[in-house]
């Protein structure tokens, strides 16, 4: 039989890797909470209406890379390709804004689908974790968000970060700039990519982001959105600045940074790695947003957030090898020696178990030398061995597999077998502890 094809740019993660996902969403998890925010989890599957309002008709997003198609009742549904629309759409529907209590802060982690050339650092699926702050609007926010993302790649290890920052000002300030740079690059129309028309028609700030050499010789000509910034917007950038600097967050302030999503508003930023690492794009980002929640039908406020693409992360620490301690583990081995009756494996696996220590043992009858070669593969901490003369004596062997050395452990009372394992435990983390540090 023909095998069946994983599909184009998604990957399967398992054992180590599927590890690794993990850990990296756990850090930032425990950071983000540190910071006040909470679980969200929202649907994969949404009105593709919520990202053509939301995310923005104008984005490569919606216009090309969103997995859309009717279900079996006629709707448009599609994949999510990000999750800021997703959680504000929530918001809506659960009534979350009817609250003293705003901001709402909430954190999510998942899966998100984009229709994009696989390459390095780029998938058809990828896993975010990001944060969405919403309902109060102030610089101590959007900074707070930065800092969030900040130390939790700290945390996780990176130094080299690059942290670039913009300000896309206000809607005032932006109506300005749209026209300014509508005027400048009407009499260029003619000569710049198909792509580009559709862009000044509905966003001319997209045409920035374009990637086409020859229109990149336009754009480096046109205004700067820095000279149309509202006072209002130039107090709230400064002041955000202030806040980084205070908590010793290093930054470059990037006039080209845009982002590729349309509901951004005052404050955009972006992580990435330096030097050889930069090959894979950005990290993060994030940036505030205004309008987004009454776009979507809610009320007036303002939101900030950042998401962070966790494969990415992952293949950067690898490369620093700083995921090396990840492995996997198990606490025993259980090696039963001659004609043992399965029952009093099974039995000894579930007492362990029910203590909490990881137990792994043949299905199958095997050689006691093969037994020890797989205990070490499964990279266990002990092997316990026990043969016919040892349960009858209500005992078993317990063999540390690092320093080889092996005690007589007595199986009751129940209370003295468990001290005791407890106790070769301990000391073998308190060995691991020191061997890491
Ligand atoms: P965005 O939602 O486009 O602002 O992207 C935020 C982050 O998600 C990026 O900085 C990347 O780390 C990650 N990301 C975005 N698109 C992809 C993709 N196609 N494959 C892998 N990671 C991605």
């Amino acid at each position: 039989m023909e095998k069946i094809q994983p599909v184009k740019g998604t990957h399967d993660f398992y054992g180590l890797n599927a590890e690794k996902m993990r850990f990296v969403t756990d850090v930032f998890t425990s950071v983000s909470e540190l910071y006040g925010y909470e679980e969200m989890v929202v649907p994969v599957l949404e009105h593709t209406e919520l990202f053509s309002r939301g995310t923005g008709e104008s984005t490569d997003i919606v216009r090309k890379e969103m997995y859309t198609f009717d279900d079996k009742g006629g709707r448009s549904l599609s994949l999510r390709p990000e999750f800021t629309a997703s959680v504000v759409r929530s918001i809506l529907s659960n009534k979350l804004y009817a609250t003293q209590d705003l901001p709402l802060k909430y954190y999510y982690s998942g899966p998100l689908f984009r229709y994009e050339r696989p390459q390095l650092g780029r998938y058809r699926e990828f896993h975010q974790f990001g944060v969405e702050a919403i309902g109060e609007d102030s610089p101590l926010l959007d900074s707070e968000v930065i800092l969030t993302l900040v130390q939790s790649l700290n945390y996780l290890g990176f130094k080299d970060l690059v942290v670039k920052i913009n300000c896309l000002g206000d809607k005032e300030s932006r109506d300005n700039y749209r026209k300014a740079l509508k005027a400048y690059f009407e009499p260029h129309l003619s000569e710049m990519c198909e792509d580009c028309h559709a862009r000044f028609e509905i966003n001319p700030l997209r045409i920035l982001d374009c990637k086409v050499p020859e229109d990149q010789a336009i754009v480096k000509g046109a205004p700067h959105l820095k000279d149309y910034l509202t006072e209002k917007s130039q107090e709230r950038f400064k002041k955000t600045l202030q806040y980084l600097d205070d908590n010793g967050i290093k930054y470059i302030i990037d006039d080209n940074l845009v982002r590729g999503l349309d509901y951004y508003s005052e404050i955009v930023f972006e992580v990435s790695m330096s030097g050889d690492l930069s090959k894979y794009g950005a990290l993060a980002g994030g940036g505030h947003y205004a309008s987004l929640v009454s776009d979507l039908g809610g009320p007036d406020m303002g939101g900030v957030g950042f998401a962070c693409g966790l494969e990415r992360v992952v293949s950067v620490l690898d490369e620093l090898h700083l995921l090396d301690d990840i492995q996997e583990t198990s606490d025993f081995y259980l090696i039963p020696v001659g004609e043992i009756d399965d029952r009093e494996t099974l039995l000894l696996a579930t007492l362990l178990r029910s203590e909490g220590y990881q137990v792994n043992y043949s299905y199958k009858t095997q050689k006691v030398g093969a037994a020890f070669k797989k205990a070490v593969r499964k990279n266990a901490k002990f092997a316990v061995i026990y043969g016919e003369d040892e349960l009858a004596r209500g005992v078993v062997k317990v063999k540390n597999l690092r320093t080889e050395e092996q005690v007589e452990v007595s199986l009751t009372p129940e209370e003295d077998f468990f001290a005791t394992l407890e106790k070769m435990m301990e000391e073998e983390h308190e060995h691991e502890h020191h061997h890491n540090n």
